[in-house]
């Protein structure tokens, strides 16, 4: 069953660490981009009807609800099994929460990042701890009881102290899905620029080093784990059946429809993607800037992402046997039959056994 996925990329501010097509943008866009995924959704010739929609961007939360229920009404198949709306926390009312309740929004993705303030800072969000309790009490109150909270492991200024406090605060909120992602160094973040120039700004220099981070991360699978939220995907850790069944499309390369600005589709032999300019975006002109087949062997490879592994076709164990054998000497890789699943260690040395294979 399909998914469909839908951009926007309007954002209070742009935290340091962001690398998105997302951020503060002149509030004339907002309506015309309203208008042009309208009319791109409008287009879609629907030959099938999507069971999960999944609302990211910049910061969907943002939008009013009537715009949001006006977004949706171009998208068959309400109510869908799964629509999630990616939220900044910081702006949740009951109000807006029942609104996406009325739009069909049954689960909510929470971009906490942090629960201790100094780390909140450095990154520009002015959420505290305390007013994400309050919100999810909020979603709640209207029935939305699937909720994910993001944690990223690398902040300025984060500790293992630091990081055992936001995981105690996973504790005390219990949500049924938690995603842990680590910092991304590079240039198109004002973070990752700063780290990479070895400057001040943004906490740079206090930025921990990548076995402090991999000691996080290895810290957040434990924990998780003793609070019942096991790893299905190297970032994704939920209680039993609160797995996101949009995400897991892209694993295990279902097809998927994405609209708006910076939007993937995959059709399940041909990928495109949209340009990644809003101005172009709302222009109507040359939506999509990139199209591509799938390489056979990307079921394979990007499989492995998950914990249950990936069963290889004989074709792929031939095609890199060398590589699958290396691997599973350096202990990266294990193998039953045709079942190939990342060790522990591969794990955090994911992208390198990627790389293997790309
Ligand atoms: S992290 Fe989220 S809220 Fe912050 S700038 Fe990026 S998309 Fe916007």
């Amino acid at each position: 069953m399909p998914g469909v996925y839908i951009s926007y990329p309007f954002c209070a501010q742009k935290c340091t660490y962001c690398n998105f097509a997302s951020g503060v943008l002149p509030a004339e866009l907002e309506g015309r981009y309203l208008d042009a995924l309208e009319q791109e959704i409008a287009r879609h010739p629907w030959r099938w009807t999507p069971e999960s929609v999944y609302l990211g961007g910049g910061t969907p939360s943002r939008l009013p609800p009537a715009d949001l229920e006006r977004i949706l009404a171009g998208v068959p198949g309400k109510p869908w099994t799964e629509a999630t709306i990616e939220a900044a926390p910081g702006g949740i009312t009951a109000e807006l929460a029942a609104g996406w309740r009325r739009a069909g929004i049954t689960r909510v993705s929470l971009g906490v990042q942090s629960f201790v303030e100094e780390e909140l800072r450095l990154t520009g969000r002015k959420h505290t701890a305390e007013i994400v309790e309050r919100e999810i009490a909020i979603l709640r109150g209207v029935g939305i009881e699937d909720i994910n909270i993001d944690l990223i492991a690398g902040l300025a200024a984060q500790s293992l102290d630091s990081w055992f406090a936001s995981i105690d605060w996973i504790e005390r909120l219990q949500p049924p899905h938690v995603s842990v992602y680590m910092l991304e160094v590079d240039e198109d973040s004002r973070l990752g620029l700063e780290i990479l120039r070895e400057g001040p700004r943004y906490g740079a220099a206090r930025v921990p080093d990548e076995e402090q981070v991999a000691e996080f991360y290895e810290a957040a699978v434990r924990e998780l784990a003793g609070l019942g939220l096991a790893r299905y995907e190297i970032s994704n850790f939920a209680k039993p059946g609160h797995e996101s069944r949009h995400n897991l499309k892209y694993w295990r390369l279902e097809p998927y429809a994405g609209f708006g600005v910076d939007a993937h589709s995959f059709d399940g032999g041909i990928r495109w993607q949209n340009t990644d300019e809003v101005r172009e975006y709302v222009s109507g002109r040359g939506v999509v800037v990139e199209r591509q087949r799938a390489r056979e062997s990307e079921r394979f490879w990007v499989g492995l992402r998950l914990t249950e592994g990936v069963r290889a076709r004989p074709a792929d164990l031939a095609r890199h046997a060398e590589a699958i054998e290396r691997l599973k000497q350096n202990r990266l890789l294990e193998q039953e039959g045709d079942l190939l699943r990342l060790t522990p260690r591969g794990v955090l040395l994911s992208n390198e056994v990627f790389q293997e294979f790309l």
